[in-house]
């Protein structure tokens, strides 16, 4: 009895070939807890694709990513020296800053790297100066282009423009020009602009969750028991306020159940209007990411490690044992148990909250 993804693996795998076809010189990033699928699938996946190469988190991710995925592995987050390195022909490294470069070359002088500016972001990148030392500290090394990470926003245009005019001023975007967060109808008037530079898109978020409706986070329902007013339950033992049923259900914070984004009633209004109401959010009860005959249920107590306790109150019927509770998480933080196949079920997807 898991806390499981159910995906529909049909509809899914359009997506991205959708999204392949709209950008087809994408980078799919493959990080962290593999947005939710698990980064062993997302190697597959890309793999399927076709692409090339992939994008990794961090240096801890690429010995890992070199064993699963045949092609170059570009790594996100800018070199340091006093982390992990691994020196392997697929690797492309991100250089941030010109001292990096220096301590790179005595133990890998021949590496492949890409140099980030720094962006409104204000994340890693170096200015046009340090740029320009990086060009004159190449050596020996491989330059595969420049590289930006920009933020989320309506349009980045005018900001990718000024980037490429930086990299062009020294010398250094005669090939390739690696960012993030570009739409479709961006990338194609920068094609026109520059036409002569090859601009990959690293997509993540866009690629494997771009498509919410292949997704479903479900539960299964593992105890149930009836409670009186007063009873005292949970780690907790406090005395509960209403009577109901308590529901055990499979999925806890093992599975990054409670991490989810601050949703309604977390918001001063809501909680005001929640008090008006004398509902148990109020009284320091919170929403469970567990749906259950049609609402977000709440936790008795905080989530355990692998199963969580809701509370539904006297006259809502309590599901059986066995049954599956579906439950609204944030992909970027959820490990689930299983990725089981199951069909799109329109009439009762939860919508997931954004990542
Ligand atoms: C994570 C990451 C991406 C992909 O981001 P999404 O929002 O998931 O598409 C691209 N570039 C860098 C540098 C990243 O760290």
């Amino acid at each position: 009895m898991s806390f499981d993804l159910q995906l529909d693996s049909t509809r899914w795998r359009k997506h991205l070939d959708t999204v392949l076809a709209e950008m087809p010189q994408l980078i799919p990033v493959v990080k962290g807890n593999g947005y939710g699928f698990g980064r062993e699938r997302l190697y597959a996946e890309a793999s399927r694709l076709g692409a090339d190469t992939i994008g990794v988190g961090t240096q801890f991710e690429v010995s890992e990513a070199l064993e699963r995925f045949a092609g170059d592995i570009q790594v996100l987050t800018p070199w340091r020296s006093f982390l992990p390195s691994v020196d392997s022909s697929r690797v492309i490294h991100t250089i941030s800053r010109a001292a990096d470069l220096t301590e790179l070359a005595d133990t890998q002088p021949g590496a492949r790297v890409v140099l980030e500016l720094e962006t409104s972001m204000a994340r890693f990148g170096m200015g046009a100066d340090e740029l320009t030392k990086c060009r004159d500290a190449l050596g020996s090394f491989v330059l595969e282009g420049v590289t930006v990470h920009l933020p989320l926003r309506r349009s980045n245009l005018a900001e990718v423009r000024r980037l490429i005019a930086t990299a062009i001023e020294a010398g250094l975007a005669s090939d390739k020009f690696f960012a993030s967060h570009l739409t479709v109808a961006e990338l194609e008037t920068l094609k026109g602009d520059y036409p002569d530079l090859t601009i990959r898109p690293r997509v993540g978020t866009r690629l494997w969750l771009g498509d919410p409706a292949a997704m479903q986070a479900v539960g299964t329902v593992l105890e149930t028991h009836g409670v009186e007013r007063g009873e005292r339950v949970g780690y907790r033992q406090e005395a509960i306020s209403r009577s109901g049923t308590i529901v055990i259900v499979s999925g806890g914070t093992g599975h990054g159940i409670g991490l989810e984004a601050p949703r309604h009633a977390d918001s001063m209004v809501d909680r005001g209007k929640a008090f008006a109401r004398g509902s148990l959010a109020a009284a320091g009860w919170t929403r469970s990411p567990f749906w259950i005959e049609g609402r977000q249920r709440l936790f008795l107590e905080p989530p355990h490690m692998q199963v969580s306790m809701l509370f539904l109150p006297t006259g809502c019927p309590a599901p059986a044992v066995g049954d599956q509770v579906r439950a609204a998480v944030r992909w970027t933080t959820t490990s689930f148990d299983r990725v089981i196949e199951a069909e799109h079920d329109a009439e009762h997807q939860i919508e997931a909250p954004a990542d």
